[in-house]
């Protein structure tokens, strides 16, 4: 790639974070500068939300990237405080993307449980029932720490007392995966609190064949065969 691809592929990709992190915002996910958001680019360049800052104040010169040792690379800007959670992240998975929001339901739920109990079969799409990573301060290595733990084999997870993280190959799909996650937190807690009614849930292999139904989500069904 020529410097000045990389330069617009940079430029691309920051606009895409700011209209992400300002959708986490627009749709309730988070309230003032609550929530970060991160995309990898090419050359192992992390672009970041910086910390404390409005996202309706951001604009295309307050990029900021930094390298996957944490090292600021482009900008001036003060990283994200949680920086440690969303490297920890790309050094241990293929993630590209990473949305981190305090959703309210999905807080609430981290406060009840140890696992999202499996109400809906868009648990499989988050890789099977969402665990909660056990509570650690903000802005830490323990707390990135719990999370990777609570991501195994997941591609989203609670934070005690805190809020949600979810990663995907695109910010899309990481912000699609939070927003899902969010909703499935609202029917459990909305399903659950009916007095003297239990939830029903979801066994591990219906889970597993709305997981294989949804690899097909979306396409195009092949061909019918000629009658
Ligand atoms: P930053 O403003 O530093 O990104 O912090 C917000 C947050 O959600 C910390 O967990
Ligand atoms: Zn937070």
């Amino acid at each position: 790639m020529t410097a000045q691809a990389h330069g617009d592929a940079i430029e691309q990709a920051w606009r895409d974070l700011v209209a992400t992190a300002r959708r986490t915002a627009a749709e309730g996910l988070v309230v003032g500068t609550s929530g970060n958001v991160s995309v990898r680019v090419d050359g192992d360049v992390v672009l970041v939300t910086p910390s404390g800052v409005p996202y309706d104040r951001l604009g295309p010169g307050d990029v900021l990237g930094v390298g996957l040792d944490g090292e600021r690379v482009i900008g001036s800007g003060v990283p994200t405080s949680e920086l440690p959670l969303h490297l920890a992240l790309y050094r241990a998975t293929g993630a590209r993307a990473v949305v981190h929001t305090h959703a309210v339901h999905a807080t609430a739920v981290s406060t009840l449980v140890s696992e999202l109990p499996p109400v809906h079969y868009m648990t499989a799409a988050l890789g099977g029932p969402v665990r909660v990573a056990p509570y650690a301060l903000y802005g830490t290595a323990e707390l990135a720490r719990n999370m990777l733990a609570a991501l195994r084999d997941r591609t989203a997870c609670l934070l005690a007392n805190h809020g949600t993280v979810a990663h995907g190959d695109t910010l899309d799909q990481a912000y699609d995966r939070t927003a899902q996650l969010e909703w499935m937190c609202r029917l459990w807690l909305t399903a659950s609190s009916v007095p003297g009614r239990t939830p029903a849930l979801l066994s591990d292999s219906q889970l597993a064949d709305a997981a294989g139904r949804l690899r097909d989500y979306g396409r195009r069904p092949p061909d019918a065969p000629p009658a």
